[in-house]
């Protein structure tokens, strides 16, 4: 039998979980899940909403940036991944910190004409009738102006087939802005229309954000990267190599940028800001001349190792969700950010970090070794191994041939059939 969904968005929560209940016959302990992680003022925020989903949430540590000591709360399922960032952070500190460049903090939105039959003349008008659009940009979210904010430029750009995008280029200041920056471009847009007579197809940001990039550097003396058998000098080598297979494979590319990714968008759920914004911005910025390419870049002249990673992260330390999430106001505390370009700042720090000791790893002892204890006593514990049971199961796990769920299991099987013999 099928649960009626209709008007589902109507329902209080208890007829809610009582729909679902009924259509996926959940036990009272399932039900009970939802009841744990409630929490009444998340009706707010999204749709239809049911429960809270927790994640875990860490500190990394050992990060000097821009000579400021940070320590780092990151929100992540992943094992390795804080110790990792605080591993990477720890050899960079050693060598003098890491170094930050942010030069702009603005966001673009689009308003797209379509069926422009002679998109330079309706650009010439666009540019010529610039200021009049700032202002009625301004005026459509005044309180930003009065923040020292505000509309700052208007760029026409010919998109071909009959689309012209026109770029509107907003200090948002402190917030990432995409609702105030979409309040302004509808008013752009219904101005444009009525001055070029054309159609306006849609008006939204981009998460292209090209003008709010920021970028992290460090140089390491070579010695400290040294690993086991593998000298520092060696290390270096290897680590430059592994950044330039980023840089012309895009197969390798997507995995190297997924590790950079796993540290930013930790700190990114943590600080309460939208980490489906990043990755967007992140990715496209990686292709930007027409190859996905890795984002950071190693070399070496056999004494340093230097690391760039640049990249755009329109972030915001007010606004969104932020506003009514007390974890994340907290972790803006611990990370000691006074504006949204310190978060830019510290966010584009720990992606080169968590790049430094990926690559660092991967070069060296590989990546299985540091991820494994983590790993294996996440697969014991979904095998269902008791806490009593699992420093024995994680010791014969790591003898056997095959870490896997079913050995696992067998493992699990074979120690409480031993149990059971020896109470008998
Ligand atoms: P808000 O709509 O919450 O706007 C920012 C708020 O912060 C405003 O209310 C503003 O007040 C207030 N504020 C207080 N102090 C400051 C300050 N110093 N500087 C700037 N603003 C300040 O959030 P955003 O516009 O930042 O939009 C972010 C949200 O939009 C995220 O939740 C994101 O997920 C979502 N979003 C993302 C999209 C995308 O990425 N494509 C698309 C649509 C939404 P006041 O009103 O007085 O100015």
């Amino acid at each position: 039998m099928t649960a009626d969904f209709r008007h589902f968005y109507q329902k209080n929560w208890d007829e809610r979980v009582a729909i679902v209940t009924e259509q996926a016959h959940l036990t009272p302990d399932e039900q009970a899940l939802f009841k744990q992680y409630y929490v009444p003022q998340h009706h707010e925020i999204i749709e239809n909403y049911l429960t809270d989903y927790p994640l875990p949430m860490g500190l990394a540590v050992n990060f000097v940036i821009d000579g400021i000591n940070r320590i780092v709360p990151m929100v992540t399922e992943e094992p390795s991944v804080i110790a990792a960032a605080s591993n990477g952070a720890k050899i960079m500190k050693r060598g003098g910190g890491i170094t930050t460049t942010l030069n702009q903090r603005e966001m673009i939105g689009q308003v797209v004409l379509e069926k422009v039959k002679d998109p330079a003349a309706v650009a010439a008008m666009v540019t010529k009738h610039a200021s009049t659009l700032l202002t009625v940009a301004n005026e459509a979210h005044p309180s930003l102006q009065e923040r020292g904010g505000g509309a700052r430029r208007i760029r026409p750009r010919d998109l071909g087939q009959g689309y012209l995008s026109i770029d509107l280029f907003v200090d948002v200041q402190e917030a990432m802005g995409a609702n105030m920056l979409n309040s302004m471009l509808e008013a752009v847009s219904k101005a444009i229309a009525v001055m070029t007579k054309q159609d306006s197809l849609m008006s939204i940001l981009s998460n292209y954000a090209t003008a709010s990039l920021v970028k992290a550097a460090c140089d390491i003396p070579v010695e400290l990267l040294q690993a086991g058998r593998y000298s520092g000098e060696l290390v270096a080598q290897k680590i430059a190599s592994a950044s330039m297979v980023a840089h012309i494979d895009p197969y390798r590319a997507a995995t190297h940028n997924k590790g950079i990714m796993n540290g930013i968008d930790a700190v990114a759920i943590a600080s309460g800001n939208d980490w489906r914004a990043l990755e967007s911005g992140a990715h496209a910025y990686a292709v930007k001349n027409g190859q996905y390419r890795g984002m950071s870049r190693w070399m070496t002249n056999g004494k340093i190792l230097h690391g760039e990673l640049e990249m755009p992260l329109p972030v915001g330390i007010v606004g969104g969700s932020i506003k009514i999430n007390e974890l994340a106001q907290l972790n803006q505390r611990l990370l000691g950010v006074k504006s949204a370009g310190d978060l830019e700042r510290i966010m584009v720090a720990v992606g080169l970090a968590q790049n430094l000791a990926a690559l660092r790893a991967l070069v060296t002892t590989g990546i299985q070794q540091g991820h494994m204890h983590l790993q294996l006593k996440t697969l014991a514990m979904a095998a269902g191994a008791t806490d009593d049971e699992l420093s024995t199961v994680l010791q014969r796990l790591e003898l056997a041939p095959q870490q896997d769920l079913a050995t696992t299991q067998r493992i699990i099987t074979e120690l409480r059939q031993a149990k059971e013999e020896t109470d008998d």
